[in-house]
C-alpha cells in the first residue's frame, strides 16, 4: 500500500484553491453580530421590564430575577426559533483547553402527549452538565459529585451554525455544586470585578465622574495552516499538535519572505471564509497577515472588554478549526509545531477604559490627566514586578515550554518594556520627587507628557519585539500568551495583580493625605516609591539575548524554564492572600487548580512520550531497516558481479551509519518506557510533572537527532512522514 504521504502529495494537485461566490456576503457591515443576542435584537425581543433588567445587570452585574429570567428566555427563544434554530447549549469553557457544549432541543412533550417547544428561565440560568468528565482538580471528589453551569449574562448569546444545524449557545461559568470554580471564566468575572472596584477608587482621585472601569483586550491570534492530507499523514500533528520529529527543510525562514509576501490564495480563501463565520458571530476581526515562518499567519481583532474578548477568541479558536475542514486545511494552534521554525504567540493587548471614555493607559492632555495615566501606568510596573512569577504561572503549558526561552521567542523572565521617553519620565519622577513636600514637587505636576508622548504613538522604531511584555502607546502588550491558550488564564492574573497593586496604592495614598500631604503630592512620592521598588523589572535590551539572562539573574528576576517549577507560583502564601483579598480563588480552588495544571502537564508529556515511541518503532525505523536492505542487496550484488571493496564503500559506509542510527533510537525508546514506568508509579503530582520534565522528556530530543539523522539518509519514497518541505511550502 502506497503511504498516505504520497497519497496526500498527489491529491495536493486536485485541491480546489479559490474563493467560492457563497463565501462571500459583500459588506461586512450587513452580517457583523446577526448571530448574536445583542444590541437592536434584544429591543425587538424583549419587554422593557425584560430589557431594563439584562441591561442593569450587564453593567452593574445586578441579579436577575426568575421571572424576569423567564421573560428573556422567552425572548431568547422568540428570535433563535426565527432564525430556524432547534437546540440550544450551555456554552463553556472547562480546563480541558476547548470550548464545551451538550445540545439540548428546544422540543418537549407535554403530560396530554402534544409536542411543544419551550425554553424558560430555569433552562437558561442553570444546568448541570455530565461534569464527571471535566478536570475538577479533587473538588468534585471531596465535595459533590456534580458541577452546574450559570448563565454569564455580562456576555450576549450566540447562534452557532455547523452543516444545517444550527444552536443557541448560552455563555456560562461552570462551577462545582458547592460554588467552587471548575472553568476558566468564573475566577475571570471575579478578576474583573475586583480590578473595576479597584480602579474606580483610584480614578476617583482624578475624576468623581468614574463609576466603572472596564479591562480591555484585543490578542492577536498566530497560527500554522497545513494540507488536512498531509496533516493525516503525521500521527504527531494530530495527536500533539506538533511535529515531534522532522529534518530542517533546505529553505527555512532565512529569506523572511513570507513576512513580506502576499497572502497564498488558498489561505486567503480559508481566512475570508472563517472571517464571515466570525462577522456573524459578533468577533470583530480587523487584521490579518502572513506570519515571518513559512505557512504561518495572523489575525487580530479590534479590542473588547476583556470578557466578551476572551469568549470571541475561544469561539474563533474553535471556527477555524471547524471552518479549516471545509478547505481541507488543518489549522495548528501549538507554540511550536515546527522545530527551528519561529513559534505561535497570543499578544494579550491590555488596557483599561472607564465609563467616561478615557482609556488609562494613554496619555492625557493635561497635567492633570498626565497624572492619572502616570498612576495606572507605574502601578501596572509594579504589579509585573511584584508578580512576575504568577504571570509567568500563567502562561506556563507543556506547548509553551518549547517556545518560550527558546531561541527566537520571548524568554521565561518577565521583565517590561516601556521606550525610551517613558523611561526618563520615570528617571524624572524618581530624582526630583523628594520625601518632602517643596516647590520641585509642584513643579513635576507639570510633567508635559502628552507633547512627546504622540509622537511615540507613531514611532515604530521605538518598539522592542523582544519584551515579554511591552508598553505600546496606549496599552501594554503580553506577549508570552501562547497561541493555543485560553487568554483568561492570563487575563485573571493580570487583571487580579493590577486590582491588588491599585487598592495598595489608595492606601498608601491615603496614609499621606491623613498625615497632612496635599493629594497630588501624596500621589507623586507614592509613585517615586513604587518607581524606586520595581524599577529592576524594567528592560530596553534585546529579551531574546544571553547577556539578559545574565543580567537578569544578577538583578534576581526568576527565570522559570518549566511548567511544572512555573505553576509553583500559584500556591505561595502570597498568592494564597493576594487571591483570597482580591476574592478571585479560595485555597481549595487555588490548590485544585494547580493539581489539574500539573496533570494536564504530565498527561500531554506522557501522550507525546508514546506517540514518539509508536512512530520510532512502526515508522521510522522500519523505513531505514527497509533500505539498509536496499542497501545489502546493492552490495551483494554489485560484489557478484566481481566489483571489489572501493565499489561498494559509500553503501556500506551508508549502511553503518544508518545501524547506528537505529540503535541508539531503539535502546532510547526502550529505556524512556522504563523511566516512564518508574515515573507513573509517583503519586504525588508535582513530583510526577517534574519527573517527566527532567527524566521523560531529554528522550525525545535524543530520538529525534538520530530520526533527522535517518530522514536525510533514508530513501525518499521510504519515507511515510511528510516532510517540512511538503508540509510548509506547499500551498
Ligand atoms: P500592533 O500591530 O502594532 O501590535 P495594533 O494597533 O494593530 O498594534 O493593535 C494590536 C491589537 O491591540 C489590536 O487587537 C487592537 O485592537 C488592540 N488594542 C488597541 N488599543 C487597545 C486598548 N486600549 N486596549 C486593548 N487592546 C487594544
Ligand atoms: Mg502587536
Amino acid at each position: 500500500m502506497q503511504s498516505l504521504r504520497f497519497t496526500a502529495l498527489e491529491n495536493l494537485a486536485g485541491v480546489d484553491l479559490k474563493i467560492k461566490p457563497e463565501q462571500l456576503n459583500g459588506k461586512i457591515t450587513e452580517v457583523f453580530g446577526s448571530n448574536v443576542f445583542t444590541g437592536k435584537v434584544l429591543r425587538e425581543n424583549l419587554s422593557d421590564e425584560a430589557y431594563k433588567s439584562l441591561m442593569n445587570s450587564i453593567k452593574s452585574g445586578s441579579k436577575i430575577e426568575r421571572k424576569m429570567a423567564d421573560q428573556i428566555a422567552a425572548g431568547l427563544k422568540q428570535w433563535a426559533m426565527k432564525k430556524g434554530v432547534t437546540h440550544f447549549t450551555h456554552w463553556f469553557q472547562p480546563l480541558t483547553g476547548t470550548t464545551a457544549e451538550k445540545h439540548d432541543s428546544f422540543f418537549t412533550i407535554k403530560s396530554d402527549g402534544s409536542a411543544i417547544e419551550t425554553f424558560d428561565g430555569d433552562a437558561l440560568v442553570q444546568q448541570e452538565p455530565d461534569a464527571s468528565s471535566f478536570p475538577s482538580g479533587g473538588l468534585r471528589a471531596t465535595f459533590e459529585a456534580r458541577g452546574y453551569t450559570a448563565w454569564d449574562p455580562s456576555s450576549p448569546a450566540f447562534i452557532i451554525e455547523q452543516g444545517y444545524g444550527k444552536t443557541l449557545c448560552i455563555p456560562t461559568i461552570f462551577v462545582s455544586y458547592t460554588g467552587e470554580s471548575l472553568d476558566y471564566k468564573a475566577p475571570l468575572l471575579k478578576a474583573l470585578s475586583s480590578l473595576d472596584k479597584a480602579a474606580v477608587d483610584v480614578c476617583n482621585y482624578f475624576d468623581k465622574n468614574v463609576t466603572k472601569v472596564t479591562a480591555t483586550l484585543g490578542w492577536e491570534q498566530e497560527y500554522f495552516l497545513v494540507d488536512e492530507n498531509m496533516a493525516n499523514a503525521r500521527p504527531d500533528l494530530i495527536m500533539c499538535g506538533r511535529t515531534v520529529v522532522g529534518h530542517a527543510p533546505s529553505k527555512g525562514q532565512q529569506l523572511e519572505d513570507h513576512y513580506f509576501g502576499s497572502i497564498p490564495e488558498r489561505a486567503y480563501a480559508f481566512m475570508r471564509d472563517f472571517e464571515e463565520e466570525s462577522y456573524k458571530l459578533g468577533i470583530p476581526l480587523r487584521t490579518r497577515h502572513n506570519e515571518v515562518a513559512p505557512s504561518q499567519f495572523e489575525c487580530a481583532p479590534i479590542f473588547e472588554e476583556v470578557n466578551i474578548a476572551v469568549d470571541h477568541n475561544s469561539l474563533l479558536m474553535d471556527v477555524m478549526t471547524k471552518v479549516a475542514k471545509r478547505h481541507k486545511l488543518k489549522v495548528l494552534l501549538h507554540e511550536k509545531p515546527f522545530a527551528g521554525i519561529n513559534g505561535s504567540g497570543k499578544h494579550n493587548n491590555w488596557s483599561m477604559a472607564t465609563d467616561t471614555g478615557v482609556n488609562l493607559l494613554a496619555p492625557g492632555k493635561t497635567p492633570k490627566t498626565n497624572l492619572m495615566f502616570l498612576t495606572f501606568f507605574v502601578n501596572t510596573i509594579k504589579a509585573v514586578h511584584d508578580y512576575a512569577d504568577l504571570l509567568r504561572a500563567a502562561i506556563a503549558s507543556p506547548s509553551n515550554d518549547f517556545r518560550l526561552g527558546a531561541n527566537e521567542a520571548p524568554p521565561a523572565i518577565i521583565s517590561v518594556f516601556v521606550g525610551k521617553y517613558l523611561s526618563e519620565v520615570l528617571q524624572e519622577v524618581k530624582t526630583r520627587v523628594s520625601n518632602k513636600f517643596d516647590e520641585q514637587d509642584e513643579a513635576i505636576l507639570k510633567l508635559d507628557l502628552h507633547r512627546h508622548i504622540p509622537e511615540l504613538l507613531l514611532d515604530n522604531t521605538d518598539r522592542n519585539r523582544t519584551s515579554p511584555f511591552a508598553f505600546t502607546g496606549n496599552k501594554f502588550e503580553f506577549r508570552a500568551v501562547g497561541s493555543s491558550a485560553n487568554c483568561a488564564s492570563a487575563m485573571t492574573i493580570l487583571n487580579t495583580i493590577m486590582a491588588q497593586t491599585l487598592s495598595n496604592f489608595k492606601k498608601d495614598v491615603d496614609s499621606l493625605i491623613e498625615k497632612g500631604e496635599k493629594k497630588e503630592i501624596a500621589i507623586m512620592q507614592t509613585l517615586r516609591k513604587y518607581i524606586v521598588d520595581s524599577e529592576k523589572v524594567l528592560f530596553e535590551g534585546d529579551g531574546y539575548s544571553e547577556e539578559w539572562e545574565a543580567e537578569a539573574a544578577k538583578r534576581g528576576l526568576p527565570n522559570v524554564k518549566t511548567t511544572p517549577h512555573a505553576l509553583d507560583a500559584m500556591v505561595t502564601p502570597k498568592a494564597t492572600k493576594l487571591f483570597a483579598d482580591t476574592g478571585v480563588y479560595n485555597e481549595k480552588e487555588l490548590h485544585a487548580r494547580h493539581e489539574i495544571l500539573l496533570e494536564d502537564y504530565v498527561k500531554k508529556v506522557q501522550i507525546e512520550a508514546r506517540v514518539i515511541g509508536d512512530l520510532a518503532t512502526n515508522t521510522i525505523l522500519p523505513a531505514a531497516i527497509s533500505y539498509q536492505n536496499d542497501l545489502i542487496a546493492n552490495i551483494r550484488g554489485l560484489k557478484e558481479i566481481g566489483l571489489g571493496e572501493g565499489a561498494v564503500k559509500a553503501q556500506k559506509q551508508i549502511a553503518e551509519k544508518i545501524a547506528e542510527h537505529i540503535n541508539v533510537i531503539s535502546e532510547n525508546v526502550q529505556a524512556m518506557i522504563e523511566a516512564r514506568k518508574v515515573v507513573n508509579k509517583l503519586t504525588d503530582s508535582r513530583q510526577k510533572a517534574i519527573e517527566y520534565c527532567e527524566k521523560i522528556k531529554p528522550y525525545f530530543d535524543v530520538i529525534r537527532y538520530h530520526s533527522d539523522k535517518l530522514e536525510f539518509l533514508v530513501d525518499d519514497k521510504k519515507w511515510a512522514l511528510p516532510k517540512y518541505r511538503e508540509l510548509l511550502f506547499l500551498r
